[in-house]
């Protein structure tokens, strides 16, 4: 089974990564460098001077691990109450920037809170419905990424997806959407998911000082929108309290509103409340 948490700008839309090197200390990529920590404090808020300070900071610490749930990564809900946080990826990109209106139309019906992870392609691409969802209180949106890139601090890939190739470039791929969101909502991400949901440790800790916590999942519930309605029903009908859902709204084709539709009803049947990530402790 293809265990793809966040694949759903399927077709990997990877045309615009540039093959980068790790980091050759030759002056080119110093250069390089300089102009990208230049950028960022264009782009964005962020002085050069903390930007430059995280750069020497983490710059020289080599990472230990790869993958969907290292180190600093929250996963769950810290809580045995029974409740359930949907997060719903809006990944963007050439196959990604669809939205899917009646899954959200139904969670506005029946009040069923959610937080949204949306990347700046998709932010471009649906501006108007992003604002509208952005005003409404139900909804909590959060960061997911300006290229959805692995956030990598040395160029990992995860499913052939080039990832960040350095501190520089990771903290690009969290500040500039930050940014973007900040600067059309009034309020700044508190948490942050890259594309397809990997992580190195040092890009955790970089994500937690930029003041965005890494948050994943542990409950599954389309596979980057890959499963069937009946498939998302059945992930999400085994949530324990404190389940952070996966999920997405960007591919309106997908059997994902489906299966939420047919599973939410049963979950609340069975005392569970759907509730928004800032609304609880995560671990
Ligand atoms: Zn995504």
């Amino acid at each position: 089974m293809v265990s793809t948490a966040d694949l759903a700008d399927i077709k990997i839309d990877n045309s615009d990564s540039t093959a980068t090197n790790s980091a050759t200390e030759n002056s080119s990529s110093n250069e390089k460098e300089k102009d990208l920590v230049q950028h960022i404090e264009e782009e964005t808020s962020k002085s050069a001077l903390s930007i430059q300070a995280l750069v020497e900071k983490y710059t020289p610490i080599t990472p230990q691990q790869w993958g969907e749930n290292v180190t600093g990564v929250k996963t769950q809900l810290d809580t045995a109450d029974k409740v359930i946080a949907l997060t719903l990826d809006a990944c963007g990109g050439v196959y990604g920037s669809g939205y899917d209106k009646d899954l959200i139309e139904f969670l506005k019906q029946h009040k069923i809170p959610a937080t949204l992870f949306v990347n700046s392609r998709w932010i471009d691409k649906n501006e108007e419905a992003f604002l509208s969802l952005s005003q409404d209180p139900l909804f909590e949106i959060e960061n997911h990424g300006t290229e959805h890139k692995p956030l990598s601090v040395s160029g990992k890939s995860a499913y052939s997806v080039q990832g960040t190739a350095t501190v520089e470039e990771a903290i690009q791929e969290i500040v500039e959407n930050e940014q973007k969101i900040e600067k059309l909502t009034g309020k700044a991400p508190k948490f942050f998911r890259s594309g397809t949901a990997h992580y190195d440790e040092v890009a955790v800790q970089i994500a937690e000082e930029l003041g965005e916590t890494a948050v994943n999942y542990n409950l599954l519930g389309d596979a980057g929108a890959t499963f069937s309605s009946e498939q998302v029903k059945a992930a999400l009908l085994a949530a324990q309290p404190g389940s952070i859902a996966l999920l997405h709204m960007n591919q309106p084709e997908s059997g994902t509103a489906e299966g939420i539709m047919q599973a939410v009803p049963l979950l609340l049947d069975q005392g569970f409340r759907f509730v928004k990530l800032e609304d609880h402790k995560l671990k």
